[in-house]
């Protein structure tokens, strides 16, 4: 289905960057890859899953808090697989703090990396959408991008302000062939949220087991972890033509969070 497409899928080396990577190599998207750590594994991995449709991976290694780096990329991207037909602002980081006491230095990181990166390559990938008349945005926000957590001040201000990136951004494509819509996770297991698990452990003198039992208790009806295949399956449906009139969403897939 996306055969001829290249996505452009940040902090997509781990978690659900990658999963997503991997989904949309599925239907035969060629792939750029960002993010920090080992690029050679999840690249090997990625090119394994499009390897029916003989798709290209490629990879940059630009740090999101970075606009020239950001700039380096796209121009990457452009030189050498002709643009970026699908966008998925995906990299993030999270830092949990009392308002009073976050570090200004970590909220300025958290706002640079979860909503101003996507401003930057939203605003270097649409000239070549609009030129095309097709194109993809897809951010990864949050449940936090519709409720807040005590703690999270930063990441809950970053994630609603990509809501409203993704809002504005949709109405300024909504007459042309270019979507753009948010994806709105609850817990998903990943490097991410094991670093929380491990610290609620750890605070409360309990088991990592017994830890990821009380997070999920908290926020997630479900009781269940959303899934990076989940989530890459529901970015493979916004690339659809049956997702054509699908604009400036925020879609929660959150086992019931935001539903409470
Ligand atoms: P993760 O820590 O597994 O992956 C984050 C990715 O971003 C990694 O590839 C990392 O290298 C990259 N990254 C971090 N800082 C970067 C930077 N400065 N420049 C380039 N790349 C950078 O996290 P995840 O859980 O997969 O999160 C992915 C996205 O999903 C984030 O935006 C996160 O806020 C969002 N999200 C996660 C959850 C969850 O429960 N895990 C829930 C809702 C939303």
């Amino acid at each position: 289905m996306l055969k001829g497409k290249t996505a452009l899928v940040t902090g997509s080396t781990s978690g659900i960057g990658l999963g997503m990577a991997r989904q949309l190599a599925a239907q035969g998207a060629n792939i750029i890859l960002n993010g920090f750590g080992d690029s050679e594994g999840p690249k090997a991995e990625v090119l394994q899953v499009g390897s029916a449709h003989g798709i290209r991976v490629g990879y940059h290694g630009a740090d999101m808090s970075k606009p020239a780096e950001i700039e380096a990329m796209v121009a990457y991207a452009n030189a050498e697989f002709g643009g970026v037909d699908i966008l998925v602002n995906n990299a993030g980081i999270q830092h949990v703090a009392n308002v009073e006491n976050f570090p200004v230095e970590k909220w300025d990181a958290v706002i640079a990396i979860n909503l101003s990166s996507a401003f930057h390559t939203t605003r270097l990938v649409v000239p070549g959408m609009r030129a095309k008349n097709w194109g993809r945005i897809i951010n990864l926000a949050s449940a936090h991008g519709l409720v807040a957590s005590a703690g999270k001040s930063a990441y809950v201000a970053a994630k609603h302000g990509l809501v409203g990136l993704t809002k504005a951004v949709a109405l300024e494509t909504a007459t042309t062939g270019v979507t753009c819509n948010a994806i709105c996770p609850g817990w998903v297991l990943t490097p991410l949220v094991q670093k929380q698990i491990d610290d609620r452990a750890a605070k409360g003198g309990i088991t990592v087991e017994e830890a990821q039992k009380d997070l999920l208790g908290e926020k997630q009806p479900s009781l269940q972890f959303v899934t990076p295949a989940q989530l890459g399956d529901l970015a493979v449906f916004l690339c659809s033509p049956s997702a054509d009139n699908v604009r400036g969403v925020a879609w929660n897939m959150d086992g019931g969070w935001v539903a409470q």
